[in-house]
Parts: C-alpha cells; structure tokens; sequence
C-alpha cells in the first residue's frame, strides 16, 4: 500500500460537524498541496454552516458571508458532505474506524448555562440559546413558543447573544423583515407587547463581554431608546486602574460607548432598552409564571488570581418582568465514545488532539471549534483553532498515529444511504440554497428559510 497522504492512499478524514471550524479544517488542509486528502464534512442536519445560519444575528448579513469561501472549499474534488447524518446514530465510532484514518469533531457547544437561582423553571424563563436557534430557524426549535404579550423582559448576562436578543426584541417590524428571521418569529414578533428589556450584567462596563461595533449598534435602533443609569455608566476607581494598566482597546472603546449613553435622557421612541451593571439574578419570582426578578447590586474587588470579580452587597432590588433569558454563556455536550470534560462542556483535549482526560492521546480522535476551547471568540478564531488541530493531525499522520481503515473510500456513501435515506448531498444542499434565496428575492429580503427537514429533504429531492 502507498504512502498515507498519496494520491493512491490519500489521508481520509471525518470531519463531524459542519460549521465554521468544520470548514477551516477543510481550508487547512487544502494549505499541505503535497498531502492528498478525502474530507467527509457530516452535519446532522440537512443544512451546512452551523452557528453561521443557526446563530448568527439575522440582521448581520455581512457576517454571513464567509459561506462563500466555505462553499468553495465543500466543492473541492476531495470533499464531499453528508448532511441529515448524526454521529452516535446514523453513523458509529465504529463505523468511523473502519472508514477513516482520522476524525474531527467539530460538533459546537449547543446546550446552555443555568443561572442557579431559585425559580429558574418558571414558564417564562428561557434560554437565549433556544430562543436565538428559534428566530434563527433551526429545524428543531422552530416550534417553540415565547410569551411575548409580556411588556417586560430582563436578559441575564452582557455577551453579545445578549445583546442579540435585545436586539431583535427591540427592532421594528420593519426591520426584522429585511433581514433573514424565520417567518413564525417575525410574526410572533410583530405581535410583541414588549417595551421594556434590561441586560443585566454582574460586573461594570470596563468587564463587559459584548465588543464595540455590537453596542455601539444598539444606539442605532429605530425605536428603541437606550438607558443606562449614570452612576453604573460611571467608571469605577478599580476598573479605572486596570484599564490604564492594561489598556484592553475593546474595554476602552465599551466604557466610552456606555459612557455615552449614560444619564442621557430617553427621547420617547417606543422601546427602551436599559442595561444595567453590577447586578445579579438572586431569584426568578412568580408561582407559575415569571412575575418578577430579584437583582443585588455587586460590588467589584480584585481576586487572588488578578482578576476584577463580583460581590454581592446586601442592596436588593426587584424587577417586574414576565419574561427572562439566560445568556450566560453555551456549553457542548457529550458524544458517545468521546472523553468529555463535564465541568468545562467541552472535548478533553491536548491543542486538538483527544486525549483520554489524563493527558494521554486518543489516537485517531481530533476536536476543533467551540466544543475543543468553549464558546468563545467569534467566527474567524475558529480559523487559527482549527490551524491548531491540523498541524498536529499532520504530524501523527506522519508519525503513524491514525487509524487503519479496512474499508474502500466510496463504501461510506453505500452505508450512509442505507442508514439515511434521506441523506443530503452538497448539491442537494445547493438547491435548497437556490430555493430559499429565489424566496427571498421576492420578498426584498436575503432569504426565506426552510425550519423543516421533511420541508429541505423534499426542495433537495425536487430539484
Ligand atoms: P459570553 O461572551 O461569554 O458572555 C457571557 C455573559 O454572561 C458575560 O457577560 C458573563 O459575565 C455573564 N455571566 C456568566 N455567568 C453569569 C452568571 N452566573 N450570572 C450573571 N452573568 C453571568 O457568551 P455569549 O454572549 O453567549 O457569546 C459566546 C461567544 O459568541 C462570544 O465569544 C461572543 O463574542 C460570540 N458572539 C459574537 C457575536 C458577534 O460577533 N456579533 C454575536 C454573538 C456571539 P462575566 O463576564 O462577569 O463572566
């Protein structure tokens, strides 16, 4: 048998999980012209790209657009997809073995953090992951449901999720539909009652985690006017020294911008977005459903590691809201046969490659994206992560660290139709493409998408 990485022997890799980190393994790849590879991109479902067409804000188009280079890299000779296809139930870690030399997990980090206060279950109280898969149209939350008559909604956590659900329940009707929302949640959205939202976060606005462009966005909402109270805008005496000290440009450029909106007067637009600081969630209240949401206020104090962190003081306050979000960050879940880190939700991994959790190395096994280093960063640090896998993928391929498939290269393809009927090709994917942009052009809007997979399947099959 010829070489590894040969034309005749070429590495064959499963990558399992078709977003962003997916696609750069793909691209990473393709940088070793003298290594020949067959890359077999599977998602669960029909559709490709993950967060990018699940996450992704629907008003942030320009974001999207890193689907072009993804679409050139799944059209290369050596690529092919598997759509509608999921590990641990349409396709094994013995199946993998018996096909592969190698495989990469890039699956994402789809579960959400909880709060651990009382009255979490309340009905009201949602994740903002559920509801952000839910405007997005991800297939399998389109048919959630929102209590959106309530006038007052608190978001807990200031990420940038957060502060994409802010934006979304703050946008007109007008706005929402030149963008790319699934149609049940701009209708359910126009029917919103909803004029109050509060951000609440537990530390000052030199600690925030959304970035600049995002906040500064915020001010720029047709009807909403934006509050922050001027004494939590105010700059604290230690926030104050570690930004001289460590001059963070996205800390700076935040505590300018929230500088900016603090103590304005509201102008009388119809909604109000307030974001408040140096507050926690004590209790969600109500007995069935959320009548209100009791905060601290923090204080901030240095800890032994040099971090600025969040105390609570014994000053309370209550929130009438009928409606909460979590936004406090997401986490992956386990994968059968994969060594997980429950407490960090993430792979057990050594820079990519898997390891059994007491730093040995599971060969074969390799993790990229959020589900490697956690939900965090935005779509282009998966690019040098993924760099990061791939490197070491090439070393062990050289090393001999890989699997040994007894399988031909086109026998997956028999299986995969044989456990999937309904398995979705990259032109299938294409055509659904196609479907939902012609759609979209005549409505003025990017597109319409489709929230079923019985609904892609049968616009892939129609063709
Ligand atoms: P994130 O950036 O990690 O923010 C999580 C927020 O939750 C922080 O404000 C954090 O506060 C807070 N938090 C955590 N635990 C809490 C608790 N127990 N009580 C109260 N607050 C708590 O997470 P994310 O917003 O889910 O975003 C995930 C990643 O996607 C980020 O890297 C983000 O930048 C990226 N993203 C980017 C865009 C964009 O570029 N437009 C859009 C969406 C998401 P502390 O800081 O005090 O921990």
């Amino acid at each position: 048998m010829s070489e590894i990485g040969s034309e005749q022997n070429p590495l064959r890799v499963a990558v399992i999980g078709a977003g962003p980190a997916g696609f750069y393994t793909i691209s990473n790849f393709q940088r070793f012209k003298e290594i020949h590879t067959q890359i077999d991109l599977y998602d669960r479902l029909p559709t490709p790209f993950g967060l990018v067409r699940n996450g992704v804000a629907p008003d942030h188009q320009k974001d999207k657009s890193v689907t072009r280079a993804y679409d050139k890299s799944a059209q290369q000779p050596n690529v092919r997809f598997f759509g509608n296809v999921e590990y641990g139930s349409h396709i094994h870690m013995d199946d993998l073995k018996k096909h592969y030399h190698m495989v990469m997990f890039s699956n994402g980090a789809k579960m959400d953090r909880s709060l651990d206060v009382p009255g979490e279950n309340l009905l009201g109280s949602h994740s903002a992951t559920d509801f952000v898969a839910w405007y997005n149209g991800h297939p399998d939350y389109a048919h959630l449901e929102f209590d959106l008559s309530q006038e007052s909604v608190a978001i807990v956590g200031i990420g940038n999720v957060a502060v994409d659900v802010a934006r979304m329940l703050c946008m007109t009707d007008a706005e929402r539909r030149a963008t790319d929302m699934a149609d049940h949640a701009i209708e359910a959205l126009a029917k919103s009652n909803v004029k109050h939202v509060y951000m609440l976060g537990r530390r000052g606005p030199a600690q925030a985690a959304f970035t600049p462009p995002e906040i500064k966005e915020l001010g720029e909402l047709e009807d909403a006017d934006i509050e922050v109270l001027a004494d939590e805008g105010r700059l604290d005496a230690l926030s104050q020294e570690d930004l001289d000290a460590n001059g963070d440009k996205n800390a700076v450029k935040n505590v300018e911008l929230i500088g900016g909106y603090a103590g304005q007067p509201l102008s009388g637009k119809s909604k109000t977005l307030t974001i408040r600081f140096l507050v926690s969630p004590t209790e969600l209240q109500g007995d069935k459903q959320i009548k209100g949401i009791r905060i601290v206020r923090n204080e901030l104090y240095l800890d032994d590691r040099g971090s600025i962190r969040p105390r609570a003081t014994d000053n309370f306050e209550e929130l009438p809201v009928g409606l909460v979000f979590r936004s406090v960050g997401y986490r992956g879940s386990p994968l059968p046969d994969v060594p997980f880190h429950e407490a960090w939700g993430s792979i057990h991994n050594e820079l990519g490659r898997v390891t059994d959790g007491n730093g040995n190395n599971v060969e074969g096994l390799y993790c990229a994206g959020w589900i490697k280093r956690g939900p965090t960063g935005v779509i282009g640090t998966n690019k040098t992560d993924a760099q990061e896998t791939v490197k070491c993928m090439v070393e062990d391929m050289e090393a001999g660290h890989h699997f040994n498939p007894t399988e031909s290269l086109d026998a997956i393809s028999s299986l995969m139709q044989s456990r999937q009927p309904d398995l979705i090709s990259y032109d299938d994917w294409s055509r659904i493409n196609a479907y939902e942009v012609a759609a979209g052009e005549a409505e003025g809007r990017p597109r319409v998408k489709l929230t079923s997979v019985p609904d892609m399947v049968k616009v892939a099959r129609a063709g």
